[in-house]
């Protein structure tokens, strides 16, 4: 067992890549944890009472390729369903081990726990029920609570305990109980406790087949939250397997890239023994996305060596930017800043930049500037029309010379150019350099260079750690020179793409790090890398361009179809930059784990949806066929809405 080092440790090694060992849990005839390798996981969306659609469905994950499958259980009807799915799984000649979730329900629990192979419950609802209200407990009044939780859990982990079932405790975000909600806040603190209090109730009874998990739909959150939790283990002796998840993350795009800014930027750091990615899409298209997320692992400890950090100057469980000046709109208070590569593209017409946000129209002659629209275009040949707005070029040093342009056209040069005496722009200069020519000469020039910015690249394969090792060592030589990061992945299909990138990037923006993006791609449109940029920002909070959508991925509780709703909402909301809105399929989960929604689409019977305006109530169940347009309603009376 690793032994705590540090106030800052979460993991076995930053700059090494390395999986935090944690104890073997046998989920039926498949462990994880331990040696074995990252275990993956879908959830079904059938009713679990429709036996035949659910094992159906359950073989359709399986055979995708996950390990193990979840199935809600909301009563005990459903608990005891559990028993004729699992026959009719091994009917049909499989052998799945099967994960239980409960939520309020300890007699379904109970009752699932000696049919399947693991139950998962929710500390926050376990054994509590949530009114959203302060109390301000005592230490004799909170332990007194303790008890009774004691009292409400034991026989499950008895059980568990008998019958050789596993068990998640899966705290998350959106759903802390009133109590630990009084005492730590809606905090990542808040969420490691909420697990911990019933991880020593277990270990009191001698019960160790644990899995833990810390999920949020806000990425940052959730890293903060598996790092803490880490940390407090190593500082009490634990080693609980991790299981890694981004709640509600939405669908296509938006929910691949949400999910690997989360969960890729913790699987970096070694941590995380099963993956499930929740996306609002059939089950069986989770299982790939999580399959990319850590196939990229397998090899991972074989990179180049990174130089040792002397110094770790930034607390990993608390979000701080990097300070740094502003060089015109890159770095200092600016949001990151995005530079599209178009130097493939010869004679650039005003119709190319379509795919860069810049819509020109001829009859009116005037350009129409997207909110996605990229601020930089890195180009072979100068731009021979008036750019639009707020666009820049970056051209190649030589080709910058000939232009004799300096505007709104700047120089990109490697490090020996820079250093050298040559001609610079008085405005802006972008200083290519490889993570491992940065040393003290080139740092001190940039730093000496106010209109210098430096691109950051690797080509080590563990490049998000080694980028990482940069950043530490400017912040701790106070070097505050504006730093944009540069990933180039040649021959990568469009998805993987999308999943690397926002693990490399993401996980340094959830750092603090970075005033802006610079990916290239070989098989990639300028208009896919444009729109995967801004997905990567915006899933790191750091430049919202678009509306957010946190969606549940929905499950046998369901009450509508999420899919289609979520798109039919999109569609009529997707202009409304900046809106968060929650799409939930239920009432019993949807508003605790809807989170920092600004409004709420939730399921509140057959035929029925329930809005809410944050946590409050607005709408109490309307008819389904009226629900949008009265959900757009609340946002236009509340002054938010934007006209398309
Ligand atoms: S919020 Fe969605 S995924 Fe969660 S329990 Fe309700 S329906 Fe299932």
């Amino acid at each position: 067992m690793l032994e705590i080092k540090n106030p800052y440790q979460y993991c076995p090694s930053l700059i090494r890549y390395e999986r935090f060992r944690t104890r073997e849990v046998k989920i039926g005839d498949i462990a994880l944890g331990g040696k074995q390798p990252i275990r993956i996981q879908s959830m079904t969306t059938t009713d679990t009472m429709n036996t035949q659609a659910t094992a159906d469905q359950c073989v359709r994950i399986f055979r995708a390729g996950a390990d193990y499958v979840r199935i809600t259980a909301p009563s005990l009807r459903e608990a005891e369903n559990l028993a004729n799915i699992k026959k009719e799984i091994q009917r049909q000649g499989y052998q799945i081990p099967l994960i239980a979730d409960i939520h309020f329900t300890p007699n379904a629990a109970e009752l699932a726990a000696r049919i399947v192979e693991k139950v998962r419950i929710n500390p926050g609802n376990y054994a509590d029920k949530k009114k959203f209200q302060f109390i301000n407990y005592t230490d004799a009044t909170y332990e007194e609570e303790l008890a009774r939780i004691r009292k409400r859990f034991v026989p499950l982990v008895r059980i568990c305990k008998q019958e050789g079932t596993a068990m998640r405790i899966g705290t998350n975000h959106g759903s802390l109980s009133d109590r630990i909600m009084s005492r730590y806040g809606d905090s990542p603190m808040g969420m490691v406790e909420s697990a911990l209090e019933f991880v020593r109730i277990c270990e009191d009874e001698g019960y160790f087949d644990l899995v833990l998990s810390m999920k949020s739909s806000n990425p940052e959150v959730m890293v903060e939250a598996y790092r803490l939790l880490v940390h407090k283990m190593m500082d009490e002796g634990m080693n609980y397997p991790l299981h890694l998840g981004v709640t509600e993350a939405g669908d296509g795009e938006d929910g691949r890239i949400k999910s690997a800014c989360g969960i890729g930027t913790l699987l970096e750091d070694g941590l995380g023994d099963t993956v499930r990615v929740s996306l609002t899409e059939a089950p069986e298209a989770e299982v790939p996305v999580a399959i990319h997320l850590v196939e990229r692992y397998q090899t991972r400890a074989q990179h180049q060596p990174i130089p040792f950090i002397a110094q770790i100057p930034v607390n990993p469980f608390e979000y701080k930017h990097r300070y740094t000046y502003a060089v015109e709109n890159v770095g200092g208070e600016h949001v990151p800043v995005v530079c599209i590569d178009m130097s493939d593209a010869k004679n650039i017409t005003p119709s190319d930049l379509q795919a860069v946000g810049y819509t020109y129209s001829e009859d009116l002659d005037k350009w129409h500037i997207s909110d996605q629209a990229a601020d930089f275009i890195f180009c072979a040949e100068k731009i021979p029309f008036a750019l639009p707005g707020t666009l820049q070029v970056i051209l190649p040093y030589a080709k910058w010379q000939q232009a004799k342009e300096t505007a709104k056209t700047f120089p990109l040069m490697d490090k020996a150019t820079f250093l050298e005496n040559t001609a610079k722009s008085p405005i802006l200069n972008f200083v290519q350099a490889d993570t491992s020519a940065i040393d003290e000469a080139l740092c001190n020039a940039l730093a000496a260079t106010p209109s210098a910015v430096l691109v950051l690249h690797t080509q080590n394969e563990h490049a998000m750690a080694d980028l990482r090792r940069i950043f530490f060592e400017l912040i701790a030589k106070k070097y505050d020179f504006p730093v944009i990061i540069y990933r180039n992945y040649e021959n990568l299909p469009n998805e993987q793409m999308q999943l690397f990138s926002a693990t490399d990037a993401g996980g340094l923006f959830i750092d603090g790090f970075g005033n802006g993006l610079w990916l290239k791609g070989k098989n990639q449109s300028a208009a896919f890398i444009n729109s995967l940029s801004f997905g990567i920002l915006q899933a790191s909070r750091l430049r919202i361009s678009k509306t957010e959508y946190i969606s549940c991925p929905s499950c046998g509780r369901t009450l509508f179809d999420l899919e289609e709703t979520t798109a039919m909402i999109r569609q009529r909301t997707q202009h409304l930059k900046g809106v968060k809105i929650g799409i939930m399929g239920c009432i019993v989960n949807g508003p605790g784990e809807m989170a920092d929604a600004d409004y709420g689409y939730v399921g509140s019977g057959v035929g029925k949806i329930t809005l809410y305006k944050g946590k409050e109530v607005v709408k109490r169940n309307i008819d389904t066929e009226f629900a949008v347009d009265e959900l757009i309603k609340i946002i236009q009376e509340d002054g938010r809405w934007q006209l398309e």
